[in-house]
């Protein structure tokens, strides 16, 4: 086989599909944000970032960049081995805590990422919990896919946050055999909610433990930032309980909460949690910062909120079409992968504005997006600067409007 022929031939493939991706190369301003330095062939240019999953900022509050800085000072860079061996850093020992307490369960498990979260306690419950079938939302993130599929256990999707599709599946599986139901609580392409305690509701009545994916509700929902669950009063009510620090933490690492026995035992069985090094000790730190300051802090929140309010409202009196949801999510709808893509080298060629344009797999073809994420730091001239150029290029590229 000709193998760089085939790779490049795949690439060609995404190339012609408008899907070939290309990462803004950016330089994050601390203390500036959402301002960025953009480097490209063209040159240097600032410019203002709106699809960052720092939803809240809090990757240059000064709270956690001062504990990073003090913590590596301290501990030095990296943590110098796998938890098991020599890398357990009481900075991690107390980040758990930490998590535990935010999400009110007896222990929780740290991972390096959101994504090694899912794929391992997905993966280790499902394979390890003797006839386990896992019952998945249709509108998973990819990571809990992943480790469903290594899980190898039998698995059923129900459609998209479909109680009731959710339930003719569950009347059909041995009432004896174990069950989990894995789904998420803000979907981070659509931003809608599922519906956590209807799921609850048939968990409990079909003898299943559930598992919920709160990496874009925490730090977000809830009175402690605890997310959709905390909000909703229902965290007792979920068996795992997994987030990311990475997005409105504003560091980085993923997590499990969950009981004590539970996150025992993923301790003491999940690959992808025993063989890989440990976060860093000011990684730890950091995001132990981050959660603290969001337990009692409303304003991150609020502020978040009152932008998602304004750009709303800018956009219905402009006519730009976006997604309805209740979350803090705002996608722009375009329907078409090279319009998508040609709009946000506009947006950021011609006015300095940075959004990602959203293609398939990401999301279902004719659904590309720009994906909008305001942050409490996007001013009202921002705002006004940013619905200007979408309905300057919406009317450019003959998009339709939505009724005002
Ligand atoms: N779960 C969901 C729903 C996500 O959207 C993501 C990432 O975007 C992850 C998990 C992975 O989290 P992380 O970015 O910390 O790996």
């Amino acid at each position: 086989m000709n193998y760089e022929a085939f790779f490049k031939n795949e690439l060609d493939t995404l190339r012609n599909d408008g899907r070939y991706r290309v990462f803004a190369n950016l330089e994050r301003k601390a203390g500036g944000f959402p301002s960025a330095i953009h480097r490209s062939e063209k040159g240097e240019s600032d410019i203002r970032v709106w699809c960052s999953n720092d939803y809240l900022g809090m990757g240059q509050n000064p709270k956690v960049l001062k504990a990073m800085h003090e913590t590596i000072d301290l501990c030095g860079a990296g943590a110098g081995g796998t938890r098991n061996i020599s890398g357990t850093n009481r900075f991690h020992v107390e980040l758990e805590k930490e998590l535990a307490d935010l999400h009110g369960k007896e222990s929780a498990l740290l991972f390096t990422s959101g994504y090694v979260s899912n794929w391992a306690a997905l993966g280790t419950l499902g394979a390890l919990i003797p006839n386990c079938i896992i019952l998945s939302d249709a509108g998973n993130h990819a990571s809990m896919i992943e480790g469903i599929k290594h899980s190898r256990a039998e698995r059923h999707i129900f459609k998209h946050n479909d109680v009731a599709d959710l339930e003719r599946i569950l009347k059909t599986l041995d009432p004896d055999r174990p069950k989990l139901i894995a789904f998420e609580s803000v979907y981070s392409m659509d931003g809608d909610i599922g519906p956590i305690k209807e799921i609850c509701d048939l968990a409990d009545r079909y003898g299943a433990m559930t598992y919920l994916d709160e990496v874009h509700a925490v730090g977000m929902y809830g009175p402690r930032g605890g997310g959709i669950a905390e909000r909703e009063g229902l965290m007792d009510r979920i068996t795992v309980i997994e987030g990311t620090l990475g997005k409105a933490i504003g560091v980085v690492g993923g997590y499990i909460a969950a009981s004590e026995a539970l996150c025992d035992f993923v301790r003491s069985f999940a690959s992808g949690f025993i063989f890989t090094t440990a976060l860093p000790p000011a990684v730890a730190a950091a995001a132990t910062a981050s959660i603290r300051h969001l337990k009692t802090s409303h304003s991150e929140r609020t502020g978040q909120r009152d932008r998602v309010q304004r750009l709303r409202m800018k956009l219905d009196a402009a006519g730009v079409p976006y997604m309805r949801n209740d979350s803090h999510i705002v996608p722009v709808m375009v329907g078409d992968a090279k319009k998508c893509k040609w709009i946000s080298d506009l947006l950021m060629d011609r006015y300095g504005i940075y959004i990602q344009p959203i293609n398939y797999p990401t999301v279902p073809r004719g659904t590309e997006r720009l994906r909008i994420t305001p942050t409490p730091l996007h001013s009202d001239a921002d705002i006004d600067h940013l619905v200007g150029a979408l309905s300057e290029l919406w009317s450019h590229c003959a998009l339709n409007r939505a009724v005002a």
